[in-house]
C-alpha cells in the first residue's frame, strides 16, 4: 500500500470523513493517521499543538520558584544582617515575610525547608561578620530558633489566608 504524506493526508481527510473517498484513499489515510500524531489530532477535531508546550511551560514555572527562592534567600540575608544594630525590630516584619512567601512557594514542606535554610544562612552570615559581632555557635541556633517561631507567624497567616480564600472559592 503507498504510503502518503501528512499535506496529502490532511487533503484527504474530508472526502474520508464524508465517507465519499475511495477505497485506497480510505485505507490510506487511515495507515497514515496510525503512525501520525499530528495527523490523528487534526482527524479527530483537536487542535495539534507541539508536544513540548508543556515542557516548556513547566520549565518556566520551575524557574519562577527557583526565582522566588533566591529573593527568599536574599530576604534572610537581608534580615539577618540587619540583627546588626538596632534592626532586630526589622526581623519581627521581615521573617513572617519569608515565612509567607516560603508557604507560597513550597506550602507544608516549608517547615523543612525554611528552618535548615534560616540556621545554614546565618552561620554564614554570623561567620562573615555580617552579622555584627560574632556570635558563638549555640548564640546561633537560638537565635535562629527565635527567628523561625518569627517566620512561623507569617507562614501560619498565609496558610490561614490561603484556606480562607480557598473557602470563598469553594462556596461560589
Ligand atoms: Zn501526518
Amino acid at each position: 500500500m503507498n504510503k502518503i504524506s501528512c499535506d496529502m493526508c490532511i487533503d484527504l481527510m474530508p472526502l474520508v470523513q464524508d465517507g465519499v473517498a475511495s477505497e485506497d484513499s480510505r485505507n490510506a489515510v487511515l495507515q497514515h493517521l496510525q503512525e501520525c500524531p499530528d495527523c490523528r489530532a487534526l482527524y479527530e477535531g483537536e487542535i495539534p499543538t507541539p508536544s513540548n508546550t508543556k515542557e516548556i511551560l513547566g520549565k518556566v514555572k520551575r524557574r519562577a520558584q527557583l526565582f522566588s527562592a533566591m529573593v527568599m534567600m536574599f530576604g534572610i540575608f537581608y534580615g539577618l544582617m540587619l540583627t546588626a544594630g538596632n534592626g532586630i525590630f526589622m526581623n519581627v516584619i521581615i521573617m513572617p515575610i519569608i515565612g509567607g512567601i516560603g508557604y507560597y512557594l513550597f506550602r507544608w514542606k516549608a517547615l523543612f525547608i525554611i528552618p535548615p535554610l534560616l540556621l545554614v544562612t546565618h552561620f554564614i552570615t554570623n561567620a562573615l561578620g555580617l552579622g555584627g559581632e560574632g556570635l558563638m555557635p549555640v548564640e546561633v541556633v537560638l537565635w535562629t530558633a527565635i527567628y523561625c517561631g518569627v517566620a512561623l507567624v507569617g507562614f501560619v497567616i498565609a496558610a490561614l489566608l490561603h484556606f480562607a480564600f480557598k473557602k470563598e472559592d469553594d462556596s461560589k
